[in-house]
């Protein structure tokens, strides 16, 4: 995906500005601007289809016949740097810079593109730097500004990269309430390891309300909470991941246990897993109700409470703790827990895939002899038992 975005983003700037070239022709406004040659829009054509070696040969041509337009130079630059050879994508692009005759979109173009390779050599320092000056060119800005989002976080500079996110949730773009909520989370842990707690609570407060899913901030808050002694607010932390995102509960359990020990409620925990796996029938959630039913009322109970979670929602996990808590009390397995496994196996084959294509992973009960997901032929095969649960 991230190979293909490097690769249409210079053809379709390129299609854009012959579309705009042809346009301000016709009002009169460029007369200077010689026409794209055949051979341009050969080489152009080229590119659009992938045929990078042909596209070379032809741009390279135009260059050495003199036609050096700032495109013919824009094209050969992305094409050595889809092949690597960036340190000739950086040549041509630094040249083209220097031309006191390219326009300003060029010109801000060929900054965007040189950056660019800099990020492709990874020297992050350069791109940032040239990143920055297209941001303030007020040209492609938003291309500009998620090279440089990437560029933040690979350095850790979280506070710049909330900004950036910011900035282009600002121009329209959705899809970055998620990962500022996370960008939070990683400048509050920062701020934690620092030493400074509060600057972390804060930190994560903003989390939340950048993203009021955001698991990872409460589970980060009742941490911290607990570590500074506040188990009143870890707990409050800790129990609302259980309304955010109750698969991500089992992560924090450890943390909630600790935190009601420290408000001296262990008996809270108890209720408040039976009140969860109400909601969500998680098999981590049950064998942790089941090992508090046995500390409280010892391991009888614990295989009931089991058995009967188990009956509603099977679980490879539960099965398991109930087999061995069984054992324990030297119980032999008795008809009723082999009637769950019986029922558990059941689920289990009737939930999960037969066939799958070798081709493209398509995963199938029946047997097609043409994959309905990539169309090859003869392409699904038998899955082995284990596999495909
Ligand atoms: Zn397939």
């Amino acid at each position: 995906m991230h190979e293909l975005l490097w690769l249409l983003l210079p053809a379709a700037a390129l299609s854009g500005w012959w579309i705009g070239r042809r346009g301000s022709r016709e009002t009169g406004r460029s007369a200077g601007d010689p026409p794209p040659s055949e051979a341009y829009l050969q080489g152009l054509n080229y590119l659009l289809n992938e045929e990078r070696d042909k596209a070379l040969e032809v741009l390279t041509r135009m260059e050495e016949v003199g036609s050096d337009t700032a495109e013919t130079h824009l094209a050969l630059g992305s094409v050595f740097r889809r092949r690597g050879e960036v340190d000739r994508a950086i040549r041509i692009h630094q040249d083209l810079i220097d031309r006191p005759s390219l326009t300003r979109d060029q010109r801000t173009y060929a900054l965007l593109a040189l950056g660019e390779d800099y990020m492709k050599a990874g020297v992050l320092d350069r791109a940032e730097a040239l990143f920055q000056e297209v941001v303030a060119q007020d040209a492609h800005v938003d291309q500009a500004l998620r090279h440089l989002l990437t560029i933040y976080e690979h350095e850790g500079e979280w506070g710049q990269a909330i900004e950036t996110a910011r900035r282009l949730e600002g121009l329209g773009e959705g899809g970055y309430r998620v990962r500022i909520g996370q960008l939070r989370c990683e400048q509050a842990r920062q701020a934690w390891a620092g030493g400074d707690a509060d600057q972390a609570r804060k930190t994560l407060r903003r989390a939340l309300s950048a993203d009021p899913g955001c698991a990872r901030a409460n589970m980060l808050l009742g941490d911290l909470e607990r570590e500074q002694g506040r188990h009143k607010a870890a707990v409050k932390a800790y129990e609302a991941i259980g309304q955010q995102d109750p698969a991500l509960l089992p992560e924090a359990l450890d943390g909630l246990a600790a935190a009601y020990a420290g408000v001296g409620r262990t008996g809270r925990m108890e209720s408040f897993l039976r009140e969860m796996v109400t909601r969500q029938p998680d098999g981590r959630l049950m064998v942790r109700l089941a090992n508090e039913v046995r500390q409280r009322q010892g391991t009888e109970a614990a295989i009931r409470e089991l058995t009967l979670m188990l009956r509603r929602q099977p679980s490879l996990g539960g099965i398991r703790r109930l087999v061995a808590m069984t054992q324990s009390v030297g119980e032999p397995i008795g008809p009723r827990e082999v009637q769950i496994l019986l029922d558990l196996f059941e689920k289990l084959e009737a939930g999960r895939s037969r066939y799958r294509c070798r081709q493209c992973g398509f995963a199938s009960w029946t047997l097609f002899w043409q994959c309905p997901g990539c169309r090859a032929w003869a392409t699904l095969r038998p899955l082995d038992e284990t596999e495909g649960m």
